[in-house]
């Protein structure tokens, strides 16, 4: 479905890095984990990759507005989209992607995520919470610093409203002194203090290429089930 749709909102949800709410079109329907084709329209500059981007949809269907969350580089893209006046449209082109929560009650799912992957995570925990959903969701949401981490505020909550999601904040870089969650990279040994048995659960990476084939291939080595990993590639970062 395209549609065009209105800019309600502008927040800034850790370093560099920015939310974009929109009205909610009448009707329109998707499943938490999605993504849309997002284009400018009429944008005062543009450069050689155009004026579309596909982002993930960072709201539950629940909710009642959409949007996405973007680490702001310096793109003709993303200077247009970061001064885009509130009440601008855009053109939507979504639902799209099957990056969802499987069904299977009695499948734990585990999120290994770094940075702005994170984004369709945020809208499957909250749908999931919202639902009431029995699976257990773990979260492990690796950033350099506290301070690059989308969603933390939103991730916290959502543990604390719902028993059966645990939230990992990984700090790769620094970290203050009273940092709860883990520090370092992700890597075999921090999966398998957060993962007991590695053949349960389906594995989610979602994010830059680079990053989800590192995972994989991390997952690969310490011997999980390849055809238990789901994945959605940022392709362009
Ligand atoms: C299914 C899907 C979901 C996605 N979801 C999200 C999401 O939720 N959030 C999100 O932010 N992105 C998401 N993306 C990626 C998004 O579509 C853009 O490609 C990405 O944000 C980069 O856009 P850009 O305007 O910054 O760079 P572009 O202008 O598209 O960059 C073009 C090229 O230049 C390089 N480049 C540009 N700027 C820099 C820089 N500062 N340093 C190094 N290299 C650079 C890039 O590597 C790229 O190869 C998703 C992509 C897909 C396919």
């Amino acid at each position: 479905m395209i549609q065009n749709i209105k800019l309600k909102e502008k927040k800034d949800i850790a370093r560099d890095t920015t939310a974009f709410y929109f009205e909610k079109p009448e009707g329109f329907e998707f499943r938490a984990g999605q993504f849309g084709d997002y284009t400018l329209i009429d944008p005062p500059e543009t450069d050689d990759e155009g004026n579309t981007r596909g982002f993930s949809l960072i709201t539950a269907p629940y909710e009642d507005k959409i949007g996405l969350a973007s680490r702001m580089r310096d793109t003709a893209f993303k200077r247009v989209l970061k001064d885009l006046p509130l009440g601008t449209e855009v053109k939507l082109d979504a639902p799209y992607g099957d990056y969802t929560l499987h069904k299977t009650e009695t499948t734990p799912a585990v999120f290994l995520i770094g940075g702005i992957g994170v984004t369709p995570v945020r809208s499957i925990v909250a749908q999931a919470t919202h639902d009431k959903s029995p699976i257990k969701i773990t979260l492990i949401h690796a950033n350099r610093t506290p301070d690059d981490a989308p969603f933390m505020a939103d991730f916290e909550r959502l543990a604390e409203e719902n028993p059966n999601f645990t939230f990992i904040p990984v700090a790769t870089k620094s970290a203050p002194d009273d940092w709860a969650g883990e520090r370092g990279h992700i890597d075999a040994d921090m999966i398998r203090r957060h993962v007991d048995d590695l053949n349960k659960p389906i594995f989610y990476l979602s994010g830059p290429e680079g990053l989800v084939k590192a995972m994989r291939q991390l997952l690969v080595e310490i011997g999980a089930n390849e055809d238990n990993i789901r994945t959605e590639e940022f392709t362009g970062y």
